[in-house]
């Protein structure tokens, strides 16, 4: 894998708080020197996100939301947040359709907040993957096909959007899949994507149990452009750690 332009994002899920904010001194200075040039974006929860664009205004770490309303103004929705907000606050990315939020959001809902995080410009963070049942079942493809169609339908402006596959089966598990397996779905994600001609310069990452440990096989697929790390994001130590053991 080349390592220049590779994603590293961190979804923080539900942890942080406002003193952590300067957790991230040392990814900034890292991030101002690193030598691959990795492109890293934070997505902390909603109530960290202004101290999060502060705290990186002047680095090249960009901020996104873990999620979106389907209405992208505002509205009478009582504890919801619009992709207008999130760009009001300077946040440029959001992630949509993360296995922890799918219970509440069917593929329908997904694309309409993928439509209304472009509708304001944000670069989406489009989240798939199969359950362990579906890949026990040799369900994966259809699953993958199935929430990357209804995901992406009627959208045309697929430069803004980026694929995370993420198994649900590998999210915070420790589990990652063999190295055939993930060359496999993905290569199945880019080749579906190509299909559909629209979207045939997306980026696909990786999401899954990444850490310090196996981010150097990881590295070594080479149709991957990317890495969604959650728990091990949230220790600055071992986030660089696995941007340093990414150059290879
Ligand atoms: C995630 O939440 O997207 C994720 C990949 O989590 P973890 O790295 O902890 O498995």
């Amino acid at each position: 894998m080349t390592n220049n332009n590779i994603y590293f994002i961190a979804n923080w899920k539900m942890f942080g708080s406002v003193k952590l904010v300067n957790s991230l001194n040392n990814v900034i200075s890292y991030s101002k020197k690193n030598k691959h040039k990795a492109k890293i974006v934070y997505c902390p929860p909603y109530t960290l996100l202004k101290s999060f664009v502060d705290k990186t205004k002047n680095s090249n770490i960009e901020i996104g939301a873990q999620d979106c309303h389907i209405n992208s103004d505002y509205g009478p929705y009582t504890g919801a947040i619009s992709s207008k907000m999130i760009k009001d606050l300077g946040a440029k990315f959001v992630i949509i359709g993360h296995s922890e939020t799918r219970k509440e959001n069917d593929n329908k809902k997904i694309n309409l907040k993928i439509k209304s995080a472009l509708n304001k410009k944000l670069n989406v963070i489009f989240c798939i993957g199969e359950k362990l049942i579906d890949k026990k079942k040799n369900k994966t493809k259809f699953v993958l096909k199935k929430q990357l169609l209804e995901g992406l339908k009627n959208l045309n402006k697929l430069n803004k959007v980026i694929i995370a596959y993420e198994p649900v089966w590998s999210i915070g598990t420790g589990i990652v899949p063999t190295e055939n397996n993930l060359i496999k779905n993905v290569k199945f994600i880019k080749d579906t994507l190509k299909r559909s001609k629209k979207f045939s310069m997306s980026k696909v990452l990786y999401g899954g149990s990444v850490n310090q440990k196996n981010i150097k096989n990881l590295m070594r697929i080479d149709n991957i452009d990317g890495f969604l790390i959650g728990g091990a994001s949230t220790n600055e130590k071992i986030f660089i750690d696995i941007m340093k053991k990414s150059i290879i």
